[in-house]
């Protein structure tokens, strides 16, 4: 029987000295950029506070890196309007920008924008929205979506259904006076949510999008690094997510949008907003 995989595989790079291969047999760099599983990116669980991490089933389990799946049971995304990516046959990215607005990196990042001529999605908090409404004003004049990210942004699994609705539909509101749409698109604070909260996102004609990027850039994390996650991770389809927060240590993050977006586009890639990815409206109704 034919086998796919040879039982011994010739590495070169394991038992054979370097001196020994011939100058043209190898890339003069090796390099591996740093793939994750964008499904559960490595240091997903680091970035919650122990305090605030679901408790079982969502309670992810500690294994070894190459066994981690998953944490979103996979049935989810064929029952509701849930999705982490976009097509995979079309050139489409969509970058991402959460916890905003503020007045330090929402503006710089509209500039960038701006200067690259991209439209992106936000996902806006209800409380940062009070308190800049001229922000948001500017996301969307300036041809931008705002989508729901909570009003305050608590761990979905740790309040009630009273509560999650309320966070929803009062951010709905503020976003509404401020847009005037109510936005299609949530996102949950940590990626976190429960199945009858995708149900009833789903019932309302929301529709909830996570991320298959993670730039992590909420770490302070240089421009270069965060350019390199995003080069070394980002395909067709990919839902790229940063963040546009006050107080947060996103230079880096903002700096990177000059370094990546023009890489991308030379390759090929057309940055879109959300609706635009999947074929719908921005409003929910
Ligand atoms: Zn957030």
């Amino acid at each position: 029987m034919y086998s796919f995989y040879p039982p011994k595989v010739v590495f070169p790079f394991q038992g054979t000295p370097y001196n020994r291969i011939s100058p043209c047999a190898l890339p003069s760099k090796v390099s591996y950029s740093s793939i994750q599983n964008p499904f559960y990116p490595l240091d997903y669980m680091k970035s919650v506070p122990a305090s605030s991490q679901a408790p079982f089933p969502f309670q992810i389990q500690p294994k070894e890196e190459a066994t981690r799946g998953s944490w979103t049971p996979f049935p989810w995304v064929e029952k509701y309007a849930y999705a982490f990516a976009g097509p995979y046959n079309k050139a489409e990215v969509a970058l991402t920008f959460d916890d905003g607005p503020d007045l330090l990196y929402t503006p710089q990042v509209l500039d960038k924008l701006k200067k690259h001529g991209v439209k992106a999605t936000f996902f806006l908090l209800g409380e940062n929205a009070e308190r800049y409404p001229e922000v948001v004003k500017r996301i969307v004049n300036e041809g931008h979506i705002v989508g729901n990210h909570t009003y305050n942004h608590p761990n979905l699994v740790k309040i009630s259904d009273e509560q999650y609705h309320e966070q929803i539909l009062k951010t709905e509101k503020i976003l509404q006076n401020l847009t005037g749409y109510s936005p299609k698109f949530i996102r949950p604070p940590y990626g976190i949510i429960k199945e009858n909260q995708v149900k009833w996102a789903s019932e309302q004609n929301f529709m909830i999008i996570q991320w298959s990027v993670d730039t992590l850039d909420w770490k302070g994390l240089s421009a270069q690094v965060i350019t390199n996650t995003v080069l070394g991770n980002t395909f067709p389809g990919s839902i790229l997510l940063q963040h546009a927060a006050p107080g947060g240590k996103l230079q880096g993050s903002v700096d990177a949008l000059d370094k990546f977006i023009p890489d991308l586009i030379s390759q090929g890639a057309r940055f879109v907003t959300l609706p635009k990815m999947f074929n719908t409206s921005k409003q929910r109704k």
